[in-house]
């Protein structure tokens, strides 16, 4: 790397500002002896194994790890029922009456679901889904809105062994097809329809559409959400209401004894990056892992109440709203609407609501309140949050902070989590009892975990050097093999370096062993022969005081080998003009150096994002080198690209 380069990493590496925890917090950490990384380190085994206790197992493992790269099982020969540990268990204990489920309906109305509660709802759905037919192995698809439901039909699939495919609520009549055919699944579990912003998304009607192509479905069981005005046709033999189904069936059901190996769930990726993959997860590995990550980085304590803001559809909701925290005996808050609905303070209400004390959301959700301003937040008290994550995407340091100050009134720590749809759990993060933070940086792996930087033939980059982020070492609940393509599954991930997990994402490590994730890889620009990530260039624009949104692109230019492009959202009031736009390259030079110098900046009202709301720079570089759009599925609002291109040939 050449010096110049140096510095376009150094001013990202330079962020001085660090956030221990308060003496306080540290001491009443789950998590506050740093030994805890050492000794994982060293046995590993040893501490997944002492980890796997606390689940209830109805016969006990053989083996911890039996690693035939890259097939990996964990917990081998062990039987155990996700639903039984994540519900029953708790349903004949001192936590009986405890909420596991508190629902926060859009239009406002409210449920709680206490343990006991929610053990009977899940068993008579079980045996609904029995009495149709489904028995253990067969997959079953889940397309619905944020309704209580929805977390018992995952449950009640699971207590009888078969595994879910969730296709989220938002996606189109074709990609639920696309889906439901990839997985083969038996039944649809759906809503007649969905609230969004006030109107109905007609779900049922999806389902119908997407059935007239689906050989493999025999059944659709219909959740009543909205009523008359969804008007859902329901087929005779075909569909039955939910309240039919269940209010027949008996709230006693066995849990079915499952191999740790056996299969939990099959979800597919966000598609930033392409095609969306079909992940598959298991029992064992796969709940101890989010359980433990759970209980370490969130740091839950039994009279927490978790707020989770993702969608189930995605595997945040799945690990981090349902899995883990109710695997911990938690009390899990979800969110049927949007924050912006019927107000922009909407989050900042539900927290003082039901004393919120644990907040996990995205960078994108933050730079949004950003641009709202911080009135909103103003408004509310917030005192009950001791504890913020984000996960997603890069969190820009700006962002960072402005959490920091207006949502957790610099009292609570802040993880940064790092993970993906294939890693199953969170891998890189800060223990908030242990980490001194540092603004954008998901700070060290967590216990057990093994990841490098690693450069293009595999060797560990020094300190303040880029490279490829890479997994050393297995972990319970990596994926097993994408459904259907085990091919793919090497391909795609144990290729590159044989043996060696390839996450596919940039990352640089500082002196002090922190990462800091870069994007994708793809993300890294070649400017001049100089590597700059396309987010140090974003985190430079979001830090301008008139700058919400920023997405970055190398694009092929004859000089230079790749100039960088800058599309970029103003917040309110900000008037867009030529001098703006001089001052904000000016403002990239001052903070990362002449070589990172935007050749263009383009102010747009909205950027590309995927249905699970990231930014799909690969559509904008599509657009910047006139290629023909690449998939395309899961991009949330497809007119958003379409204004792009017409703006971007105009003014290009
Ligand atoms: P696809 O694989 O289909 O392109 P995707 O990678 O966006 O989609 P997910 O599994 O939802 O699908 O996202 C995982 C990716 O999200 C990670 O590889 C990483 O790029 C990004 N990511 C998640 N959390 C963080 C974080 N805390 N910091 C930086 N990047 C993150
Ligand atoms: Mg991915």
């Amino acid at each position: 790397m050449s010096a110049s380069s140096e510095k376009s990493l150094s001013a990202l590496l330079d962020e001085r500002r660090t956030f221990p925890p308060s003496e306080d917090f540290r001491r009443r950490a789950g998590a506050n002896d740093p030994g805890i990384y050492d000794r994982a380190l060293q046995d590993p085994e040893a501490f997944w194994s002492s980890e796997a206790k606390k689940l209830d197992w109805f016969t006990p493992w053989q083996k911890v790890l039996e690693w035939n790269v890259p097939w990996a099982k964990w917990f081998v020969g062990g039987k155990l029922n996700i639903t039984y540990n994540c519900v029953d268990r708790h349903a004949r204990s001192a936590r009986r009456n405890k909420a596991a489920i508190i629902w926060e309906g859009e239009p406002g109305d409210s449920r709680v679901l206490t343990y006991g509660m929610l053990e009977r709802e899940v068993n008579r759905l079980a045996n609904a889904l029995r009495s149709l037919g489904v028995a253990k192995g067969d997959r079953v698809a889940i397309y619905m809105g944020m309704v209580p439901e929805l977390v018992i039909a995952m449950l009640g699939c699971a207590k009888i062994g078969a595994p879910h495919s969730i296709v989220f609520g938002g996606f189109s009549a074709e990609a639920l097809r696309e889906r439901i055919n990839d997985a083969k699944a038996k039944v649809v579990v759906t809503c007649d329809g969905a609230w969004r912003r006030g109107s109905v998304v007609p779900l049922k009607a999806s389902v119908d559409e997407a059935l007239r192509g689906t050989p493999t479905i025999q059944n659709v069981i219909v959740v009543r959400r909205i009523g008359d005005a969804a008007k859902a046709a329901m087929q005779a033999g075909r569909d039955a209401w939910w309240h039919d189904v269940t209010g027949a069936a008996s709230d006693k059901c066995a849990a079915e004894p499952m191999d740790a190996e056996d299969m939990l769930f099959v979800l597919y990726t966000s598609g930033t990056t392409g095609k969306p993959k079909g992940i598959v997860h298991t029992s064992g590995g796969y709940l101890v892992g989010v359980s433990t990550t759970h209980r370490y980085v969130f740091d839950i304590k039994e009279e927490d109440v978790y707020w989770c803001t993702a969608d189930i559809g995605w595997v945040t909701g799945h690990s981090y709203i349902v899995y883990g925290p109710l695997a911990n005996g938690a009390t899990s808050v979800m969110y049927e609407g949007t924050p912006d609905y019927p107000d922009r303070d909407r989050f900042w209400s539900v927290i003082d609501k039901y004393g919120v004390n644990i907040f996990y959301t995205a960078p994108t959700a933050i730079r949004t309140f950003m641009r709202w301003g911080t009135e909103l937040p103003a408004r509310h008290s917030l005192s009950s949050l001791r504890l913020l994550g984000t996960v997603g995407e890069p969190i820009n340091p700006e962002a960072w902070i402005w959490y920091n100050d207006y949502i957790g009134h610099r009292r609570c720590p802040i993880v940064d989590t790092w993970w993906q749809t294939e890693t199953g759990m969170i891998l890189i993060s800060p223990l908030p009892g242990l980490t001194a933070t540092k603004p954008g940086s998901a700070t060290r792996p967590l216990p057990g975990i093994v990841a490098e930087v690693v450069d293009a033939k595999g060797d560990a980059v020094g300190p303040g050097a880029g490279g490829y982020l890479v997994l050393k070492r297995p972990w319970p609940a990596m994926m097993r093999t994408i459904y259907g393509d085990p091919d793919r599954y090497v391909q795609q991930y144990w290729s590159r370096y044989p043996g060696i997990y390839f996450t596919g994402d940039g990352c640089k490590v500082d002196k002090d062993g922190y990462f800091w994730l870069l994007g994708r890889v793809d993300d890294v620009m070649n400017v001049a022969g100089h590597r700059i990530s396309t987010y140090e260039v974003e985190s430079a624009l979001v830090d301008h005081s008139s700058v919400a949104e920023a997405a970055v692109i190398g694009r092929t230019h004859e000089v230079k080998g790749q100039g960088i492009s800058a599309f970029v959202t103003l917040k309110e009031g900000v008037a867009a003009d030529d001098g703006l736009k001089n001052e904000l390259k000016q403002h990239v030079v001052g903070k990362i150096g002449a070589i990172a110098r935007p050749d263009d900046i383009f102010f747009v009202s909205e950027l590309p994002k995927t249905r699970s709301a990231k930014i799909m720079r690969r559509l904008l570089r599509d657009i910047a080198e006139g290629r023909i759009l690449g998939d395309t599925t899961t991009l949330a609002d497809p007119a958003v690209v379409a204004r792009l291109k017409t703006q971007y040939q105009e003014e290009g």
